[in-house]
């Protein structure tokens, strides 16, 4: 479960790169934000500046709707880290979004062994620090 003590977050942190600092930044503001292609209409995540699709360099950044369903999952039973050592078990999720874009994050808010593939789920923001807020997903 999410750690409401900000002061205590001891995991990693993620590093916007270039390509990414628009998804952080609407993270912050508790939007999911995907690229889509002017071209094809492909929305895609991780972001980069090609469409996967058809290679387009044209692209627009949008909210996903945050509805997506469990495309593959592994459920963690030991700690690679020492700030997940309180977490175990956890999941770690690829969701696609309703839009057909696949985003690799946690589900959150039910019990590791009650996830399952092709379940709903919603995005949900965790702000972990004050400049980091980490999209998760919790079934709806
Ligand atoms: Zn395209």
């Amino acid at each position: 479960m999410p750690d409401d003590s900000n002061a205590e977050y001891s995991r990693a942190l993620p590093l916007p790169s270039p390509d990414s600092v628009p998804f952080w930044d609407g993270a912050k503001e508790h939007k999911l934000l995907i690229q889509k292609c002017r071209n094809c209409a492909t929305h895609w995540h991780p972001p980069s500046t090609i469409c996967p699709g058809c290679g387009s360099r044209d692209n627009d950044w949008v909210e996903s709707s945050g509805r997506g369903t469990v495309f593959s999952f592994v459920t963690y039973h030991r700690a690679y880290h020492e700030g997940w050592k309180g977490d175990i078990p956890y999941v770690v999720a690829v969701v696609e979004l309703e839009e057909g874009a696949r985003i690799l994050s946690n589900v959150v808010g039910i019990a590791a062994d009650q996830v399952v593939c092709d379940m709903n789920v919603e995005v949900m923001f965790d702000d972990v620090t004050e400049d980091v807020t980490l999209p998760k997903f919790r079934p709806v």
